[in-house]
């Protein structure tokens, strides 16, 4: 996956999610990418979201939305993000990473995978994450 997530001076957000799918894949699946509200979703009104992972479980807690309406109910993104994935762990046992940005400039990222690269740009110039797990780092 590629995903982005993005805010323009006027406070709008945007949300991008890209993929190649799962591996040996069925033919005709439909994955959680394209699907509003499970690997991707923005609004103004809450946040912009991007998801990576097994898709299954994504798209069966609509998990893109449940993380952007809790920032609409007032949780902090960073708080959301983690929340998200243990809620996906704990429900179905998934995996995946989450990045979530709001109107406000806050945002959150998380995942339990082994690895998830990640970078922030803001205005005072960009930021790549060092993404440690298990003993594992990867920088992008
Ligand atoms: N979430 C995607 C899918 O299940 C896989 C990926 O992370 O790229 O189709």
């Amino acid at each position: 996956t590629v995903g982005a997530v993005a805010l323009d001076e006027q406070g709008r957000i945007a949300a991008g999610t890209s993929t190649g799918g799962t591996l040996n894949k069925d033919p005709g699946r439909v994955g959680d990418s394209s699907l509003i509200g499970c690997g991707c979703y923005a609004d103004n009104a809450s946040a912009a979201v991007s998801l990576t992972g097994w898709g299954e479980p994504m798209m069966k807690l609509v998990l893109g939305k449940w993380a952007t309406d809790r920032v609409q109910m007032g949780h902090a993104p960073e708080q959301v993000a983690p929340d998200a994935i243990a809620y996906l762990y704990k429900r179905l046992g998934g995996h995946g990473g989450i990045i979530l940005l709001a109107p406000d400039g806050r945002y959150g990222i998380a995942h339990n995978t082994p690895r998830m690269a990640w970078g922030v740009c803001t205005a005072d110039g960009p930021r790549t994450g060092l993404v440690v797990r298990e003993g594992q780092a990867s920088e992008d």
